[in-house]
């Protein structure tokens, strides 16, 4: 009893521990994807304002040359992930929200031409702050574990920050992109952990990762022994760690207030291959055109991680990963507990897709609550989700808000532990819907 206790305030409050299957890609390095065809590039990419295209139908564009210009201060640039032609500007259908959005259309030559633009900006050492937010904004750099909120908007921080905090702990089952990205480009990741503390004003950097990734652990504690402002925090598995405000809590023991953000507590939180990003654009020059993707689960035929150029077909990757196995099969675009399930497979990677995974498709019979309490032991935002099953029954969305549903993550512990398999986090999606329309 104790020890249950005692697991449940393990960093944070609550969360789980659900199988994770990263042995199947956990052990495999990253493998460049084969150049698509083409790409299909979408526009909304990222939180906030879609970009508005800058190229024309029947242009010549390069890789790396920006095909979009950010639309408002929170909206990303996109760049062209090949050398092509572009061959349509039109609504495509949208990998997220599964809604038809506008997309520029590239087929490739096959030739990777450098557009002029992607040159090294200089030493880090010589670039000031605002140069190098002004770096990551031009490359359209963006969250890239889930989110895709622009990067340069957490720099420009209007508070005080004393921490840039990377996520490296990746605990959803299935993926290991990250683990990858940490293993493969471990200098890349501590060059932009560096950048991101400069750019910020920040006189600490974290690295967090879980337990389970020992080899990561051993890497980056040794690639940081000489390095006194940057500490790796080994954290205990527990999903969901790498959500900003556990990890936050984890690390600093701080608590983010309610509708906060983490530079309420002078941090900023950012993905491991975030830092990888930032290190290209300011290394290299390159925008943020491809990213380190895991293509797994136990129905998949091939799991692996690749290094994925933006904008191609999902359905091709899957191909080329030998196809799924059986006819139940579900797939998803990041991993089983926050990711989304895709129903039309000709749909395009974004910058902020980390896996494609194919597991069995579970089919739950919905009972009545039986008030047991479950949901409240494991929800990490300790919020009494039994309420919203029922609030949501009855469209009592002012009772969801006095029990403050807009503070839910949507991490769906509540609905893996639910005795009754009530699809608890569909009920409180409507429920923050139904809220944000002031109904
Ligand atoms: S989905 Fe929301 S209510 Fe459920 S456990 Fe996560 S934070 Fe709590
Ligand atoms: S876990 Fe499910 S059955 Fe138990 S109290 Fe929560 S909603 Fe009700």
């Amino acid at each position: 009893m104790n020890a249950n206790r005692e697991e449940r305030y393990e960093g944070y409050y609550g969360g789980i521990h659900p199988i994770e299957y990263k042995e199947l890609s956990d052990s495999i390095s990253v493998v460049r994807f084969p150049d698509p065809l083409n790409v299909v590039i979408p526009m909304s990419q990222h939180a906030g304002a879609p970009a508005e295209p800058i190229v024309e139908v029947g242009q010549q564009v390069k890789m790396g040359q920006k095909i979009a210009a950010a639309k408002g201060p929170i909206s990303s640039a996109i760049h062209a992930s090949v050398s092509g032609t572009v061959v349509a500007i039109e609504p495509r259908l949208h990998t997220v929200s599964g809604l038809e959005t506008l997309a520029i259309v590239i087929q490739s030559d096959g030739k990777n031409t450098l557009d002029e633009s992607v040159k090294p900006a200089g030493e880090l050492d010589n670039l000031s702050p605002d140069e190098i937010i002004e770096i990551v904004r031009e490359k359209g750099i963006v969250g890239m574990g889930g989110a895709g909120f622009p990067t340069a908007v957490k720099l420009k921080s209007p508070k005080p920050i004393e921490l840039v905090l990377l996520n490296g702990c990746e605990c959803e089952p299935i993926l290991t992109a990250d683990h990858q990205v940490l293993l493969d480009y471990a200098d890349d990741v501590i060059y932009g952990l560096k950048a991101m503390m400069k750019a910020s004003g920040a006189p600490k950097g974290v690295i967090a990762i879980e337990d389970n990734k020992q080899d990561a652990v051993e890497l980056l504690q040794a690639k940081t022994a000489d390095i006194e402002n940057i500490e790796i925090v080994v954290a205990k598995t527990k999903y969901p760690q790498g959500a900003e405000k556990m990890l936050i809590k984890r690390v600093m023991g701080k608590q983010v207030p309610s509708g906060g953000l983490p530079m309420d507590v002078g941090a900023i939180v950012c993905n491991v291959s975030t830092a990888k990003a930032i290190s290209d654009a300011i290394q290299i020059g390159m925008p943020l055109i491809e990213r380190v993707v895991t293509v797994s689960g136990e129905r998949m035929n091939k799991p692996g991680n690749y290094l994925v150029k933006v904008g191609t077909s999902v359905k091709d990757i899957i191909s080329h990963c030998g196809d799924v196995k059986g006819d139940d099969v579900t797939v998803k675009i990041g991993g089983p507990m926050m990711g989304f399930k895709v129903e039309n497979l000709n749909v395009p990677m974004l910058k902020c897709s980390n896996g494609i995974i194919a597991i069995e498709t579970i089919v739950k019979e919905a009972v009545e609550c039986i008030k047991c309490g479950r949901c409240a032991d494991v929800c990490p935002m300790e919020l009494r989700p039994l309420y919203y099953t029922k609030y949501a029954l009855s469209e009592d969305w002012e009772g969801m808000k006095t029990q403050n549903v807009m503070d839910c993550i949507e991490c769906g512990c509540c609905e893996y532990i639910c005795s009754s398999k009530i699809p608890i986090v569909e009920r409180i999606k409507i429920g923050k819907t139904a809220i944000r329309e002031g109904k």
